[in-house]
């Protein structure tokens, strides 16, 4: 029998093994004694350890972090990283999302695609690469996380327990496959809003709500001379269709200003609006010796590619992105997030240590929490070929070629590991929406495609 036929033939054990799964609810939990993630993605990494035993794997649990089924031998491994964690089930559901159901010819369910679903997909696949006879030169490991969403301490623990791998790929984003991700360089800048003895004060700024979202709305007090003028410029301010300003007086007579722009994510700042720079670019105007606005107009401006403070820089596959999400403000001094996507060839190291140096000679201080390597593995790279070729093959699609994203998939943990799978283009799963869902075909044809790549790595 070729792949097609032995999946056709497990076909059923392999959508009973997915509702099994699905139907414990993993998200995260307060730990437990013993579940480091609590009792659901305990649970559910449990049971897919089962279901693989039932298919005689051998199978390590490693402290309910992380499991994983082995087969093969010799010195290699490939790895196969999914996890059996889920993001809350969330409003909307047509049906119970953790009673997984058939409808429509597509199975329904929390975790249908992210990622309880693919895990289960590969333990098939490797069912079908063992019961084909394929010669086993290596070892093939599927490694099921138990807390990719919520940070991924799983995997960090299985790579300080086990190491990494000889090629590996993670089911956990999009065909064809994704072999590049950016860099990270993040953290905030601070500086007070006001000089003293300034006769119009800034209070405050404060706006956004995490670091990785353009920030959609912020709200300024300012206090002191000239409120009335500052009121009416900024009731005429409207530099962007898509913004909406308010401002009132509070009963204490200080003026408060409003200002709504635009959320999107921070890989693509430029899809938003933000609202901390437009307001910033209205202040500067007004308020002259801020020495926050200044130097925030200076070094960000309305520019989302890092122009002003020295950040700027791309490569073939693309230019770093800067967004600045939260902004808030503690006893006079302003504080914002700023979140770089760093281009996925570029060492930014020295480039990062100027950036911050030049906000340092503007007054602020810069405080680092993130500089993130960038994942990129040569497409044209034998390795990456294997993965596309297999994708081909089975779906005769060559039009959708390999791609880079903003980052970060599950597969940026490890060297030699690429995001492959399983949204196929032109279909939405729903991840992390309600009505969660995959077609039927999708499955085998992915469980398809996961047969041949894993007797492409094996001959490497
Ligand atoms: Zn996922």
């Amino acid at each position: 029998m070729n792949a097609k036929e032995y999946v056709n033939k497990y076909k059923d054990e392999l959508i009973n093994d997915m509702m099994e799964i699905i139907e414990i609810k993993s998200v995260r939990e307060e730990a437990k004694e013993g579940m480091p993630f609590g009792e659901g993605p305990t649970k559910a990494l449990q049971k897919g350890l089962e279901i693989a035993e039932r298919y005689g794997f051998k199978t390590v649990n490693l402290d309910n972090y992380v499991g994983y089924v082995e087969m093969g031998e010799g010195e290699d491994i490939i790895g196969i990283l999914a996890h059996v964690d889920v993001v809350p089930e969330g409003e909307g559901w047509t049906s119970d999302p953790y009673k997984p159901e058939i409808r429509d010819g597509r199975l329904y369910g929390r975790g249908v695609a992210d990622d309880k679903g693919p895990g289960i997909i590969s333990l098939h696949a490797m069912r079908i690469v063992r019961d084909m006879g394929v010669k086993l030169n290596k070892r093939v490991r599927l490694v099921l996380g138990a807390n990719e969403e919520t940070g991924s301490a799983c995997v960090r623990y299985y790579k300080a327990k086990e190491g990494g791998f000889q090629y590996g790929f993670s089911p956990d984003a999009e065909f064809p496959l994704i072999f590049g991700e950016k860099g990270g360089f993040g953290g905030n800048f601070s500086a007070p809003l006001s000089v003293d003895g300034a006769k119009t004060v800034i209070e405050s700024i404060a706006g956004g709500v995490v670091s990785n979202m353009v920030c959609p709305d912020v709200t300024v007090y300012i206090s002191g001379e000239g409120l009335e003028e500052i009121k009416a410029a900024f009731d005429g301010y409207k530099p962007h269709e898509e913004i909406t300003t308010e401002s009132s007086f509070t009963d204490c007579g200080k003026l408060k200003l409003y200002l709504k722009g635009k959320a999107a994510h921070a890989s693509f700042p430029e899809q938003g609006v933000n609202a901390i720079s437009y307001m910033i670019d209205f202040l500067k105007d007004h308020i002259t010796d801020s020495p926050f606005v200044k130097a925030y107009s200076d070094l960000v401006g309305l520019c989302y590619y890092g122009e002003k403070c020295g950040a700027q820089c791309e490569d073939q596959y693309g230019v770093l992105t800067m967004n600045l999400g939260v902004i808030s403000t503690e006893n006079g001094v302003a504080t914002v997030t700023v979140d770089c996507r760093v281009p996925i060839t570029i060492d930014f190291k020295d480039q990062a240590d100027q950036v911050v140096k030049n906000f340092e000679n503007a007054g602020c201080t810069f405080n680092v929490n993130r500089l993130g390597s960038s994942l990129f593995i040569d497409p044209e790279s034998d390795f990456i070929q294997a993965l596309y070729g297999s994708y081909v093959k089975v779906t005769g699609d060559t039009e959708n070629k390999p791609f880079t994203i903003g980052g970060g998939t599950y597969a940026k943990t490890f060297e030699n590991v690429v995001a492959f799978g399983i949204e196929f283009p032109g279909e939405n799963n729903q991840i992390h929406m309600p009505d969660e869902n995959m077609h039927l075909e999708s499955i085998y044809k992915c469980c398809e495609v996961f047969v041949e790549a894993i007797q492409r790595l094996l001959a490497l």
